[in-house]
């Protein structure tokens, strides 16, 4: 620093800018990126917990329309699909390898 003229001081600060401005690009760059992947992990956990409940895990299937959405102690309390509003015939226990 001590043997820096002004040219070589201006270009210094210039380079030092440059990287702050690259890490910040890069940091903005990965923040995008979580977020994003925060948002598909949401996605696909409300994909797989019930809608009643919002707790266990979706194991029940309505007949006959064939909707799943729930978990089949909740499943099992509706006369009607909550999804296409069709009377259910029954409630069938699905499960997943
Ligand atoms: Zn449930
Ligand atoms: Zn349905």
């Amino acid at each position: 620093m001590l043997f820096f003229d002004s040219e070589n001081k201006i270009k210094f600060i210039e380079e030092n800018n440059q990287s702050e401005d690259k890490a910040y690009k890069i940091a903005k760059v990965l923040s995008q990126q979580v977020d994003e992947l925060k948002h598909r992990l949401k996605c696909e956990q409300d994909r797989y917990t019930c809608a009643g409940c919002q707790e266990k895990e979706i194991n029940a299937v309505f007949l006959n329309c064939g909707h799943r959405c729930m978990c089949y102690n909740c499943a099992v309390r509706n006369s009607k699909c909550p999804i296409c509003n069709q009377e259910v015939a029954r409630v069938v226990k699905v499960f997943t390898i």
